[in-house]
């Protein structure tokens, strides 16, 4: 498989899997995507069952991947998928297990990884994948991250032990909910350095994007990301949509569970978790409608029911009790757009490139290709609330004694709205992102008591913490990574 810039000209120059590895944009600034997406058929998808029935989840996100990582053998991928999802850190041999609620919604349990959230379905491979290439090449990399709770510790977990790979995380300092901050501050080994900064998440992300744009000291001290524009980590995330599509397809369909239809509901922030579903279903798997679920912050939403683009700034981004999705700019929506207008690299150029830094916005209301995306692609969208979290946490609760993470009480609120008005059909899988312990004021807020603990994480809010005060100021992090790297 070769892979294209999204704003690359036709006859642009094409790069392979590992070439695209440990890099983030394009140089012309867009996001690589592969030139097609592989196609997948009935017969496919049957051998694909049996994999999964049979060899578990690793071996079907290895003949998931295949086409994709042409440029690794077939072995060390294989092996790789097999380190990555492992029943040990998962908790589950099924590594993502579905389950339905007494009303018929499914929820597909993506959290069960070691940071407890979502991420680390991509992010546990990411590392695996790193290592190999650094390996390979006879490189080191020292990820400079910035995050707002879930990315940093699913990234440091992954890198954990890896060769030739250390993390220096910036975290908003005294702004993660308590558990949030346990999981990354109690991780006790020198090649994750855990940084407090005083500020707010942009803070964090400016550090960041201002250290890598000194490119002298990006090159000299092999600075990396792990940004969630990474193909590899979208890729990575294709599997969990074939693995729910196996479970409940034939959970719901005795006779012809490959015919099977199935939808979803994806709480969204930066677009990255619903682009595997766009691209799992671009690729032939027989998934229904993708329903976009945001929170407060509805810049996804409002695209989708208006057709206009509007990033926020700053001040008109809300801090909500869902804070994995405040995002006002989509980072990997662009892939999307790519899609939608026939991937039209010059057309994107134009939107991502110039409308948007000049404009702040795009309008593609009155374009004919608008309307694909919910014919052609299958996209609708919602948006929900504080009130809405808290009473869908106490309505599952009660309904079916599960407590649900208040980014997954997102999507079943979408997810049921859409059903109860019959804009899509039964069956709806809303993807569980986060398991609620990481949540535990809203969780008290709903249900009047703290979230169960799972058994893993006990006692983890009283290890001792690491973690390093740092100041808002990008040539002090400089200075500290000089004296750290030596
Ligand atoms: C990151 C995250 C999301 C949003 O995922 P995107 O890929 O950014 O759309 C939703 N829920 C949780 C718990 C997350 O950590």
């Amino acid at each position: 498989m070769q892979y294209v810039s999204t704003r690359g000209l036709p006859g642009q120059s094409t790069r392979s899997f590992c070439d695209i590895l440990l890099e983030g944009l394009a140089p012309d600034g867009g996001l690589y995507v592969p030139l097609a997406y592989p196609r997948v058929d009935g017969p496919t998808l049957s051998r694909w069952r049996a994999l999964l029935e049979e060899q578990g989840y690793a071996a079907l996100a290895h003949a998931v991947l295949t086409p994709y990582v042409d440029d690794i053998p077939s072995e060390d991928l294989l092996a790789m998928c097999r380190r990555a999802y492992t029943a040990e850190k998962f908790g589950d041999p099924q590594i993502v297990p579905v389950s339905r609620l007494s009303d018929g919604l499914w929820l597909g349990h993506l959290s069960n990884g070691p940071s407890a959230a979502f991420k680390d379905m991509a992010m546990q491979l990411l590392g695996e994948l790193f290592e190999y290439q650094l390996q390979r090449t006879g490189r080191e990399l020292n990820i400079l991250g910035a995050t707002s709770g879930d990315t940093g510790s699913s990234a440091e977990y992954a890198m954990l032990g890896k060769r030739g790979i250390r993390v220096f995380m910036m975290t908003p300092k005294g702004r993660m909910t308590p558990f949030q901050q346990a999981q990354m501050f109690t991780i006790d080994d020198p090649a994750i350095v855990n940084l407090a900064v005083d500020g707010v998440f942009d803070d964090c992300q400016d550090l960041v994007k201002a250290v890598s744009s000194d490119l002298e000291f990006k090159a000299r001290r092999s600075i990396g990301a792990v940004n969630s524009i990474n193909w590899a980590r979208v890729v990575a995330q294709v599997v969990y949509y074939v693995a729910c599509w196996l479970r409940v397809s034939a959970a719901v369909s005795s006779e012809d569970p490959d015919a099977q239809r199935v939808s979803f509901s994806v709480p969204t922030g930066n677009f990255g978790d619903i682009l595997a579903g766009h691209v799992a279903r671009t690729m032939g798997v027989p998934i229904g409608d993708l329903i976009l679920a945001t929170n407060e912050n509805d810049v996804l939403d409002e695209f989708f029911r208006t057709g206009v683009y509007r990033v926020r700034g700053a001040v008109e981004t809300y801090a909500t009790s869902s804070p994995s999705m405040d995002i006002s700019k989509a980072s990997n929506f662009e892939r999307f757009v790519f899609d939608l207008l026939g991937r039209d690299g010059a057309r994107v150029a134009e939107l991502f490139g110039t409308r948007l830094t000049t404009q702040g916005a795009f309008d593609l209301s009155a374009d004919p290709a608008f309307a694909g995306a919910r014919s052609t692609y299958g996209f609708c969208s919602g948006r929900s609330t504080h009130g809405d979290r808290v009473a869908t946490i106490a309505a599952v609760h009660a309904a079916d004694q599960v407590t649900i993470d208040p980014h997954t009480a997102d999507a079943v609120t979408v997810a049921r709205a859409k059903l109860a008005c019959g804009e899509v059909e039964a069956p709806v899988v809303a993807m569980e992102t986060a398991l609620p312990v990481k949540f535990a004021a809203t969780i008290q807020e709903a249900l009047g008591r703290d979230p169960e603990c799972p058994p893993r994480f006990a006692g983890l809010e009283r290890l001792p913490r690491h973690v390093i005060d740092i100041d808002n100021d990008a040539d002090k992090v400089k200075i500290f990574l000089d004296e750290r790297l030596g």
